[in-house]
């Protein structure tokens, strides 16, 4: 249909724009995917129109009588996913998810500990602009200067320390497996509650190419739009159903108003695709991508964090070259690939500058691709920063990225939708 492009054409353009954007550059940001036809159909549907504050039979609006199934659904199929006791699907975001989870288990004060931000920690754990960092007693862990790892022996030291009331660990720009176990171990000496966090690593979670932290944490949160890809959103999951009734009204209506279900059926719909083997085949495949990518690249030459990765994502550590994470991002960009630069464990240069380049397999590895497109991405890539003066190097790169996003074409169903 084209309501919009008739309706609002400027918007439309924009629409269309985007659409363009993302079809003719190699999306590398570790955290991006693309949904299915199917999940954005789910989100993009009537149920925008519904409130539906309150739980499924439970609800404090009329006419939820659908609504309430599509959310049982996303429920029990987050459940079954996960193995989890309790799932609430209603937090609009990882972040308001995690926030849900503070004021259930904490009061202003608190101690809590997270990984350091330039380690690889996220926002929402402690930083000083976040509330998490404004409200709590703020403790950081941070990884191994040796390995580039987690330190499990400097963690617990850390924690025998500082007594948090709430450990959090999972990540955002973290390479290597999390053994949520030892965090447990660790959590039990102290008393404390344990978060695992995992946004970025879900999809494999959920697929067992990652351990699942839900046996060994209180509380497991997501965001359903990363290695899960599902639409924009966040999941809290327990072992422990009574907490679950707790972390349910710290939602609603602790933090937030009615649920978006309309992205609730696009969770409900991903959770779907993510039950069936083809979404496993394709959660190894963006692991095997990600090995073959840095792999590629040390033999060009490159530093990777902690020499390499085991998930999705990795760090280019761009201080053997003498550049800034800046300067390559702006490099790989010109060239129409986009990822982010990144501190790189301890890090001399500041978060607007870094030292370091984020990269991901799953949304490219969602367009199809495989370990031969990740080798070529990665001398692409390789191709451009060390040769950053050198316009015809540039030229070459940037006709290598259109070849590779013309074999893998991105929702070519959408084609004629919108007019040019
Ligand atoms: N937690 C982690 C580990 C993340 O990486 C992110 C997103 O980058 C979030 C939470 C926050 O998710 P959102 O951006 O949906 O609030």
């Amino acid at each position: 249909s084209d309501f919009l492009a008739k309706s609002d054409p400027a918007l439309a353009e924009m629409l269309q724009q985007e659409l363009q954007r993302q079809r003719d550059h190699l999306e590398l940001i570790a955290s991006e995917n693309f949904t299915s036809p199917a999940v954005m159909e789910a989100q993009g549907s009537v149920l925008t129109n519904k409130y539906a504050e309150g739980l499924p039979n439970k609800r404090y609006y009329g006419g939820c009588e659908f609504v309430d199934r599509v959310e049982q659904l996303a429920i029990d199929r987050a459940k079954e996913l996960f193995g989890a006791a309790h799932a609430n699907v209603q937090p609009h975001s990882g972040a308001q998810a995690n926030f849900a989870v503070f004021l259930t288990l904490l009061k202003p004060g608190d101690t809590i500990m997270g990984m350091d931000l330039s380690h690889g920690g996220h926002l929402t754990h402690g930083s000083p602009v976040n509330v998490s960092g404004k409200w709590f007693n703020v403790q950081h862990y941070g990884v191994s200067q040796a390995t580039e790892q987690l330190d499990y022996d400097q963690i617990r030291d850390l924690a025998l320390q500082h007594r948090p009331k709430l450990l959090i660990c999972g990540y955002s720009a973290y390479p290597r497996v999390i053994d949520f176990e030892k965090f447990r171990a660790i959590a039990d000496e102290i008393g404390a509650y344990l978060l695992a966090d995992i946004a970025h690593i879900a999809g494999l979670v959920a697929t067992g190419h990652h351990p699942n932290p839900i046996p060994f944490c209180d509380v497991v949160t997501t965001t359903t739009h990363k290695t899960l890809r599902g639409p924009r959103g966040g999941l809290i999951m327990t072992r422990d159903a009574e907490l679950g009734k707790q972390l349910d009204k710290a939602v609603f209506p602790g933090t937030q108003g009615g649920p978006l279900e309309h992205v609730i059926a696009g969770k409900a719909a991903a959770f779907g695709e993510a039950l069936k083997p083809e979404f496993k085949t394709y959660s190894g495949q963006v692991i095997e991508n990600a090995a073959a990518m840095a792999s590629q690249l040390q033999n060009r030459g490159f530093k990777i964090v902690s020499d390499g990765t085991d998930n999705h994502l990795m760090l280019v550590d761009l201080r053997s070259i003498k550049m800034t994470g800046k300067i390559a991002d702006q490099l790989v960009s010109g060239v129409n690939i986009t990822a982010n630069k990144n501190t790189v464990p301890f890090d001399p240069e500041s978060p607007f500058v870094t030292s370091g380049l984020r990269l991901g397999s799953p949304a490219m590895t969602t367009r199809g691709m495989g370990t031969a497109e990740f080798t070529e991405i990665a001398n692409i890539i390789a191709d451009r920063l060390l040769s950053p003066e050198d316009d015809t190097v540039a030229q070459d790169c940037r006709r290598r990225v259109a070849a590779l996003c013309e074999r893998f074409p991105l929702y070519p169903h959408l084609a004629a939708q919108v007019p040019a």
